[in-house]
């Protein structure tokens, strides 16, 4: 069975990332969403919450798991038996992070094979800190996130 695992601080999940994901759950048996915990940053929304939007957002993919993780993703790849990690290229400007990451990754394991997907055209610009920052000033998102993002928002920034 083919594992992807998707890797990603999802704060929170937007169409971008759905359009990477059901992509990739056309290409692979097993795809997880794995939420990074990241003890620096404090997001939006809780690791729970987070994990929540995402299984809600992705119902409709019965091929598709949500986690979270601590640590390097390498250990979890391996504990999770993944074949790849799976990440989406937006545009010019995540090619030298994502080819960093790749390649530090590829080094920590050799086996590790980082595979690289592009959203359609209308999701390209989309971001979680963008989508937040129109939240945030009373602009519409409900084209850019799912429905149950869209609601979640509107509770967290009480609008
Ligand atoms: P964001 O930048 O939205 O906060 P994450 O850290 O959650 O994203 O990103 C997880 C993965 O999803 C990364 O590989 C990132 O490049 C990818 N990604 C983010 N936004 C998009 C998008 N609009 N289209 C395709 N891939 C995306």
């Amino acid at each position: 069975m083919k594992t992807a695992i998707y890797p990603g601080s999802f704060d929170p999940i937007h169409n971008g990332h759905l359009d990477v994901i059901e992509r990739a759950s056309k290409l692979w048996d097993r795809v997880i969403v794995a939420v990074a915990v990241n003890h620096e940053k404090q997001g939006l929304f809780t690791m729970d919450e987070r994990v929540g939007l995402i299984k809600k957002a992705s119902r409709h993919l019965p091929d598709v798991e949500v986690t979270s993780f601590e640590g390097l993703l390498v250990d979890y790849v391996l504990e999770v038996r993944a074949n790849a990690v799976l990440r989406g290229l937006r545009a010019v400007s995540d090619f030298e992070y994502e080819f960093q990451m790749a390649l530090m990754n590829r080094s920590l394991d050799e086996s590790l094979e980082t595979v690289f997907l592009m959203p359609s055209q209308e999701n390209i610009y989309l971001s979680s800190r963008i989508v937040k920052e129109v939240a945030t000033f009373g602009g519409d998102i409900t084209k850019f996130v799912p429905a149950v993002v869209n609601d979640a928002v509107a509770e967290k920034l009480n609008h």
